[in-house]
């Protein structure tokens, strides 16, 4: 539930953490956010923060051999392990050090179907985690190290241990990036945000910012004049990245205030945000505006560091699919929002790691690794 303030509006973010970065260097806000009784593990040692989720563990087999390894435990991640471990392929899941993707540092997910009332982000992994595991998922809280696609089974290290797949889906993700403010971590979930389609909605009748000369910058304040009284875009220099046309409609958009050549020093509020420290970057000018939500939208960096030798990167970073899901390589599939920078959305990434699943299933059977099984109930 959302919670709320004296005013009995929805406070922004309902006192919680809003992150969608997956960014988890950052520190835990200094409240408890009631998270349904779940911890997040922020700690990066696997040893001591299994997963975060409140589930119980199953029973480790310690099995490193696998039909298929899934590599990340977002969405798409772990879809994809609830769909191939119901088709029999007792899949491995290299979950990361923090498992569980930008949901873990997400509270209210209002937009997540078949949850009316929303669902704590935490809650939801915990619940794609556990439905994983139910089916016979290996899920090892490591981040992978090294990679060699070069030839079948495909090989992977994770903090010296080496685990071998015949079949390989990347389901990495991509974090946001952020100013690098202490105040903007700080803050973060307590009016700093990085998703305006998961946080927007709190800031119904408030002022707020957007920080930002792109395409994603222009699009969040478009969508946040829904809900925001005014939006004041900043960005550093006099010229945007975004189309021309994002900038038109912005401009001829009365809520929306456009200040080119101009840096956040500091993002102001103690225990909420209340305003920004600006800095002109041409006359060096400080000036302070009082705003109540800032939203961080510098661009993605999708987490391909360990595949960048062996799978195609776009202009922008992102892993290249060839026909939904695959890549260049044969058995080597693609989910989630490594390759997607245009959705980003949880129940996007679902459902291409559903689909990442059933081709490589369906690939296994073709190369004979697996019986062909006409009757695999999806
Ligand atoms: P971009 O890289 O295009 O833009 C990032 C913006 O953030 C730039 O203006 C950059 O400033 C600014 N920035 C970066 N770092 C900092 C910083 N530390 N402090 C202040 N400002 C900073 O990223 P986007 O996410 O906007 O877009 C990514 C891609 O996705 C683009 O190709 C875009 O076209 C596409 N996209 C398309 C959409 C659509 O078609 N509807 C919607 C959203 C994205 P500077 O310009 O000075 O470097």
């Amino acid at each position: 539930m959302t919670a709320m303030n004296e005013r009995n509006q929805p406070a922004p973010f309902g006192g919680l953490s809003i992150d969608f970065s997956g960014d988890t260097s950052v520190a835990a806000p200094a409240t408890p956010a009631p998270l349904g009784g779940l911890s997040i593990a922020l700690a990066p040692d696997a040893a001591t923060a299994p997963g975060g989720p409140a589930t119980a563990a199953a029973p480790d087999d310690g099995r490193t051999e696998t039909k298929l390894l899934i590599v990340g435990s977002g969405p798409a991640g772990l879809t994809a392990a609830v769909y191939a471990a119901r088709a029999n392929l007792e899949p491995i899941v290299l979950a990361g050090s923090a498992p569980g993707g930008q949901l873990m540092l997400t509270s209210d997910v209002e937009n997540y179907p078949g949850f009316p009332e929303g669902i704590q982000g935490p809650d939801l992994m915990a619940a794609f985690r556990s439905q994983a595991e139910r089916f016979g998922t290996r899920i090892v809280d490591v981040d992978v190290d090294r990679v060699d696609l070069s030839s079948r089974p495909f090989r992977l290290w994770a903090r010296g241990v080496e685990y071998r797949a015949e079949a390989v889906i990347v389901a990495t993700g991509a974090s946001a990036m952020w100013l690098g403010l202490e105040s903007e971590t700080r803050l973060r979930g307590r009016g700093v945000s990085a998703c305006a389609t998961c946080d927007g909605f709190f800031f119904r009748d408030r002022e707020i910012a957007v920080v930002g000369g792109g395409d994603t910058a222009f699009e969040e304040a478009s969508y946040l004049t829904r809900f925001a009284s005014k939006i004041h875009l900043l960005h550093r220099r006099d010229e945007f990245r975004a189309s021309k046309i994002m900038v038109e409609r912005a401009k001829a958009n009365p809520k929306i205030q456009i200040h080119t050549n101009t840096a956040i020093d500091e993002v102001l509020g103690d225990a909420k945000v209340d305003g920004l420290a600006l800095r002109d970057t041409v006359t060096g000018k400080a000036t302070t505006l009082p705003i109540e939500g800032l939203f961080i939208a510098i661009g993605h960096r999708p987490n391909t560091e360990a595949f960048r030798d062996w799978l195609e990167i776009d202009a922008k970073g992102y892993l290249v699919v060839h026909d939904e899901t695959h890549s260049k390589i044969d058995g080597v599939f693609i989910a989630g929002d490594v390759h997607d920078h245009r959705y980003r959305q949880a129940v996007t990434a679902a459902g291409d790691g559903c689909k990442a699943a059933i081709d490589a299933e369906r690939w296994l059977e073709a190369e004979g690794i697996t019986e062909a099984n006409t009757l695999t109930a999806w």
